[in-house]
């Protein structure tokens, strides 16, 4: 067999396009290395895009009549995505990045979803078994691409409340069912049985609006602490889609890419959940992450509040410091004035170190990369498991603009529905102090017993203008002494 030089240049550019995105995923695993390890993986679609590049320039029509070539269409594509992903990467703030990754989730479910309508509606499909992986690929790719524009409505505060009525997983059932029945009659019908009520194409049709259909119905219900186990969930189901498309297509680095992609997104949604202390089962089918209404009577007492300066001062002359970080860091973009604050208090000999829960904020790692992006060196970092029992012989906990990732309901009230779910244990510490506005509650809507425990006293104020007061008060005690 003649192998042409179209074929090597495709190949080998697949094979980079692979070791590129392995690699740059086993960079990932660090902060230290993970902004080279995206690079790396960007690199990596740059090859992959080359490679079908050339794969559609070297098609001959006449021996692959059943792909479609339009090389101009496809820079046109390419530009326009290119600019827009350029555009909004650049503009996007660190709160939104969740709803980003939703979106970009979604195309990609959409494009596998695309591929599947292509072959499908052009009649592409060669043999049995190719029909089913192309339909299988269309249904998790159609429901990946609704699910997520729902779970981003939801993140983005289009859609507020959860949307949850009786039965609900009974229709869920009944539609996703009905998917699965219709895709059957695409099959039968593209095999030549007659007799199908509908056409071939309407079959098609009626197969993808009833999978966006169960995406959106599935979705609907889920609150919106469980969005980023959710949109892991879909990544998962976007590579499956990528990958059994790149299969349909014959096209290495699709099947390798959504291999990647649905492992790491299958990895991921098991790490969360485990941070969650749930099933993925319960995630998807109960109520969880809907506002929780307050139950009178649970939580007594109240919230003692004190000064910015009184909290950095006792925090100056501490042995040991812990910052649990959370959403409210991020929303007040006080991550610079924070590691402004924390080189005061080593300078003064503190022992400070940073506690970061998986699921604080609102993506995995978000608080890690706020902390890289100050300049907080990795080694002042620590991961739940690696600083909870230091807790107890800590000074003082200083939280900031976190709330569900230290509420000790998780701990001890059964009827919480967090109850299980690991959290930071800064209420051991001989004092706590909070930083946070007021009496907003956290993401899950949960009142948060710390606040009103009594080694534990509220700083009120944005956390950054509270952080700039805690700074001029360590920075008043030196030029007083002077
Ligand atoms: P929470 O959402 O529980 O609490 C954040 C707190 O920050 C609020 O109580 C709010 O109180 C305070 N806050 C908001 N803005 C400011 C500000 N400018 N300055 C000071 N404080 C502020 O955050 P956590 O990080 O503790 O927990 C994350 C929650 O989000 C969990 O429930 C998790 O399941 C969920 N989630 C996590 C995602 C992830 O992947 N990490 C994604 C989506 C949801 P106040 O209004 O009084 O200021």
């Amino acid at each position: 067999m003649l192998v042409t030089i179209s074929q090597i240049v495709i190949g080998t550019a697949d094979l980079a396009a692979a070791f590129l995105f392995l690699f740059g995923l086993q960079r990932m695993s660090s902060p230290a290395t993970a902004p080279s390890g995206i690079r790396v993986a960007g690199l990596g679609m740059v090859a992959a895009v080359l490679a079908s590049f050339f794969y559609l320039a070297s098609v001959s029509p006449a021996a692959q009549p059943h792909v479609m070539v339009n090389l101009a269409l496809a820079l046109v594509a390419l530009a326009i995505g290119g600019a827009g992903a350029w555009f909004v990467g650049r503009r996007v703030t660190m709160t939104a990045m969740p709803q980003m990754v939703a979106i970009y989730n979604g195309m990609g479910g959409g494009a596998a979803g695309s591929i599947a309508a292509v072959e499908l509606f052009g009649g592409h499909t060669q043999g049995a078994t190719q029909l089913v992986v192309t339909l299988l690929g269309g249904l998790i790719g159609a429901i990946s691409l609704s699910g997520s524009v729902i779970a981003w409505a939801k993140l983005d505060g289009v859609l507020k409340v959860p949307l949850r009525v009786r039965g609900q997983q009974y229709v869920n059932g009944a539609v996703f069912l009905a998917a699965i029945a219709v895709a059957g009659l695409v099959v039968a019908s593209v095999l030549g049985v007659d007799g199908l009520l509908l056409t071939t194409p309407q079959w098609i049709w009626v197969f993808f609006a009833c999978a966006l259909l169960f995406g959106v119905l599935m979705t609907l219900p889920i609150g919106g602490a469980d969005m980023p186990v959710v949109i892991s969930i879909y990544n998962a189901f976007t590579g499956l889609a990528v990958g059994l498309e790149g299969f349909v297509l014959q096209n290495p680095a699709l099947m390798i890419a959504g291999m990647v992609v649905g492992a790491a997104g299958l990895l991921l949604t098991m790490i969360m959940a485990k941070a969650m202390n749930r099933s993925i089962a319960n995630v998807l089918f109960t109520n969880f992450g809907t506002v929780a209404k307050a139950r009178p009577g649970a939580i007594t007492g109240t919230e003692r509040a004190t000064d910015a300066s009184d909290a950095a001062i006792k925090m100056r002359y501490a042995g040991k410091v812990i910052i649990v970080p959370g959403y409210g860091l991020a929303a007040a973009h006080a991550q610079q004035k924070l590691f402004e604050f924390v080189k005061l208090l080593v300078a003064a000999k503190v022992m400070v170190r940073f506690a970061i829960h998986p699921v604080a904020g609102r993506m995995p790692g978000q608080m890690d990369v706020l902390l890289a992006e100050a300049g907080v060196p990795y080694d002042m970092i620590f991961q739940l498991d690696d600083i909870n029992d230091d807790f107890a012989g800590t000074d003082v906990a200083l939280v900031i603009g976190a709330n569900d990732v230290v509420n000790p309901a998780a701990r001890s009230d059964k009827a919480s529905p967090i109850y299980g779910m690991p959290i930071l244990n800064a209420d051991k510490a001989a004092q706590v102090y909070v930083i946070k506005r007021g009496q907003g509650k956290g993401y899950s809507g949960i009142v948060n017993a710390l606040f009103y425990a009594p080694n534990c006293n509220m700083v009120y104020g944005d956390a950054q203008a509270v952080l700039v007061q805690m700074i001029e008060a360590i920075r008043g005690l030196g030029a007083a002494a002077a």
